[in-house]
């Protein structure tokens, strides 16, 4: 199984070092060569979703990778990336990939103090570390969209089909346990 990591910007070293520690291949998408051949899943790293949805775009790497979500490729979104694959972002008025039926709310903690740990439930898991750094939250879900993890009454974690969210990032902790949980969707698809 082969894992592409979008490494236009953000923490995307973190999420190859969490992939190769469940013994995972990724590799790097950088432009559209790297998406040539064939992968299991891709994983949308956290960092700065404006900086990254306009790289996509200039790259030629947007409409592409849309079009692979849609047609059932599972995507993995922490932080930035759920923003860029939310349909709806309250408070941006762009969208990016817009693949999945979520509305987000951008910094939604708030610019600076926004970042924070805590331990809360992840459906299907149990309790794992969940750290926030300026993160959204998810405000309304649609569609055969699953919550998997609120936090103070604010949705964290979803899925919906092929795709999954979370606003914080799994990537910054020793827990293993959702990237093996996306590795099971990736999995799944490859056998179908
Ligand atoms: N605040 C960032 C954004 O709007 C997301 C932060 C993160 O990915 N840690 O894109």
């Amino acid at each position: 199984m082969r894992i592409g990591v979008l490494a236009l910007q953000g923490a995307f070293i973190e999420h190859e070092h969490m992939l190769a520690q469940i013994g995972v291949n990724s590799f790097e998408i950088r432009k559209q060569d790297d998406i040539g051949n064939s992968f299991d899943g891709l994983i949308i790293p956290g960092g700065e979703s404006t900086v990254q949805g306009k790289l996509m775009n200039e790259l030629g790497l947007l409409e592409p990778i849309r079009k692979m979500i849609l047609s059932g490729l599972p995507v993995f979104g922490t932080c930035a990336g759920l923003l860029l694959l939310a349909k709806n972002i309250e408070n941006d008025t762009h969208s990016y990939i817009a693949s999945m039926d979520i509305t987000a709310v951008r910094n939604a903690y708030g610019r600076q103090l926004g970042s924070f740990h805590t331990t809360a439930c992840f459906n299907g898991i149990g309790d794992v570390p969940m750290t926030f750094i300026r993160a959204p939250f998810i405000s309304s879900v649609s569609g055969n969209t699953e919550i998997l993890a609120e936090v103070g009454g604010k949705i964290v974690a979803a899925r919906q089909d092929n795709q999954l969210v979370t606003a914080f990032h799994p990537e910054l902790n020793e827990d293993v346990r959702i990237h093996e949980y996306f590795c099971e969707m990736c999995r799944n698809y490859t056998v179908c």
